[in-house]
């Protein structure tokens, strides 16, 4: 079972590896999730697991109904990164950190207005900051989603922030 999606495994250690890389991460806070080739299945990285010790076989899959499948302890985050991947079928793969820029724009609980052309890479006029809930609580989750509305990135009050892999498929 831990060897189905090697390669993803592989990509989603490397990016969290290239997070902490680029002081994007403190300690083992941030995590990650990619979308497998099951549309309702993903990966995502472990709890509390310092970097130095994980593996690919590390990365716990489960289902969007938030179950395990096999084994594995999944970030204590994992609530938000199965909801968008459930409501958001464009997504491939999320990243959440508590980058120190981010946060502390996200501790004034203000979203980010069109003061620079880069606000549009996030697919809209502004970034919004989703209302502060404790993290790791359904209460987060909806409060993330509704600020990810036609976004590709959002803001949580006092946490952090959230950024989204957006497959663009043709129209119809
Ligand atoms: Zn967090």
């Amino acid at each position: 079972m831990l060897s189905h999606y090697s390669e993803l495994r592989e990509a989603l250690l490397f990016t969290y590896a290239e997070m902490i890389r680029r002081g994007l991460n403190q300690g083992t806070a941030g995590n990650v999730s990619v979308r497998c080739p099951q549309i309702d299945r993903f990966l995502v990285t472990p709890s509390g697991m310092p970097l130095d010790v994980m593996t690919p076989d590390a990365m716990v899959l489960m289902d969007t109904q938030g179950e395990v499948i096999g084994e594995g302890k999944p970030s204590s985050e994992w609530r938000f990164h199965r909801d968008i991947l459930a409501a958001r079928p464009d997504v491939g793969a999320v990243v959440h950190t508590h980058s120190v820029a981010a946060t502390a724009l996200a501790c004034l609980r203000q979203g980010i207005p069109a003061f620079h052309y880069m606000v549009a890479v996030a697919g809209g006029a502004d970034i919004r900051c989703a209302p502060y809930a404790l993290f790791g609580t359904q209460e987060l989750s909806n409060a993330a989603l509704e600020a990810l509305e036609n976004r590709k990135a959002c803001l949580m009050a006092n946490h952090g922030l959230i950024a989204l892999e957006v497959t663009t498929r043709p129209g119809p």
